[in-house]
């Protein structure tokens, strides 16, 4: 299958260690030294290091800096991990843009609509994206979940029987052990009304190591099981992050992939038919792409949502239906697709709509 990008073991470091997640988790880049170690930091990158330090860590595992380009910059990876001086010039963004704390009927429990919740069962990453919704808990110890508070949170789904889908997120649930995130859908399984449990992780991504066959023996006991990943450019796709998939989907699990639009990474036509094109290929189903939400220190990351739909317009009729995610934007009354008006209502007794060639078509409906 094709893959984009390879990863550079650096010298010294056993393939038993550089393939084991825990090795991976114990090994991460948290300074420039460490970062210096794959690539050749910029200035700028350097100095955002030191005046990023406290308020959003920067945190990247050594599978993922080997997979960044070393002398550029303005590589797509780097860019999405190593922490950049434009963070610091963004005044108009929020800590919580979507205002998820208010959702939260308990602690880390984020519901808002009414038969499905994001449940952030931690505050942990295997790296952390610099923008990252969640910045707010990724790596700050006061969002963590103590084990009492992971059954509060389960007593509220099981007293609350409207919730039939529940989605796994945090942090990323993958940081957990086999053992504590399997207690933990045992005891989901236990609550009749749930219907479906989700897992949306980036690990596949960021440390596809973790994707084990005794993973997948463990998840696929609690079916229906569905996963969400995220990539955002090809150059993610890798060897070891198709055969995580690959396991993935060989153990009955759906994977779908939510990427966010990010300036200069992903918002040309081009990186994203490629993107979304490759995840096909590797049966992982193209699920939302969402508009860059309004969070500080991201503002260089943002597209006008103008273009985005203008950019996802362009692939329609140009790719297969189902290598095209749908384009939301994420609001505190939920996700809210936004496209290209193809739709343009009634004239007379025809409905008028507009092709993917820009061809009108009226279709009679009196
Ligand atoms: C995204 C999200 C969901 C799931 O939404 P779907 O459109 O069903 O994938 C549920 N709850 C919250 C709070 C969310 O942000
Ligand atoms: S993996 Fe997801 S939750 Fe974790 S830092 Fe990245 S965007 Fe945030």
């Amino acid at each position: 299958m094709k893959f984009f990008n390879s990863e550079r073991r650096p010298d010294g470091v056993a393939e038993a260690d550089w393939t084991s997640a825990t090795w991976q988790m114990q090994n991460r880049v948290r300074d420039a030294e460490g970062l210096a170690r794959f690539i050749s930091p910029s200035a700028d990158e350097l100095a955002a290091i030191e005046k990023l330090a406290t308020t959003f860590r920067f945190v990247i595992t050594p599978y993922y800096a080997s997979l960044m380009d070393p002398d550029d910059p303005a590589c797509p990876l780097r860019r999405q991990v190593v922490p950049a001086c434009a963070e610091l010039e963004d005044s108009a963004g929020l800590e919580d843009p979507l205002d998820e704390v208010a959702h939260s009927p308990v602690k880390n429990v984020i519901r808002v609509y009414p038969d499905r919740i994001a449940f952030c069962v931690n505050n942990e990453c295997a790296l952390y994206c610099r923008f990252c919704l969640r910045k707010r808990m990724v790596g700050e110890p006061d969002w963590a979940m103590q084990k009492r508070e992971l059954g509060e949170a389960l007593d509220w789904i099981a007293r609350t029987p409207e919730i039939r889908d529940v989605l796994l997120t945090g942090g990323d649930p993958l940081v957990y052990s086999d053992d504590r995130l399997d207690w933990l859908i045992t005891r989901l399984r236990e609550i009749p009304h749930v219907e479906i449990v989700r897992l949306g992780t980036r690990l596949p991504v960021t440390l596809p190591y973790r994707v084990t066959d005794e993973l997948c023996e463990r998840l696929r006991k609690h079916h229906p099981v569905w996963v969400n990943t995220h990539f955002n450019h090809p150059r993610e796709i890798t060897e070891p992050a198709i055969e995580a998939c690959t396991r993935l989907v060989d153990a009955g699990i759906p994977v779908g992939n939510q990427s966010v639009l990010l300036k200069g990474i992903n918002d040309d036509p081009e990186t994203m038919k490629q993107l979304n094109e490759a995840l096909v290929a590797m049966r992982v189903r193209p699920y939302y792409c969402y508009q860059a939400q309004l969070l500080a220190g991201t503002a260089h990351f943002r597209v006008r949502i103008e273009d985005g739909i203008e950019l996802f317009q362009q692939l329609r009729g140009r790719t297969s239906g189902f290598a095209i995610p749908q384009y939301v934007l994420d609001t505190p009354h939920g996700k809210v697709p936004i496209s290209y008006p193809t739709s343009r209502g009634r004239a007379g007794d025809d409905y008028v709509v507009e092709a993917w060639n820009g061809g009108i078509w009226r279709e009679p409906n009196p």
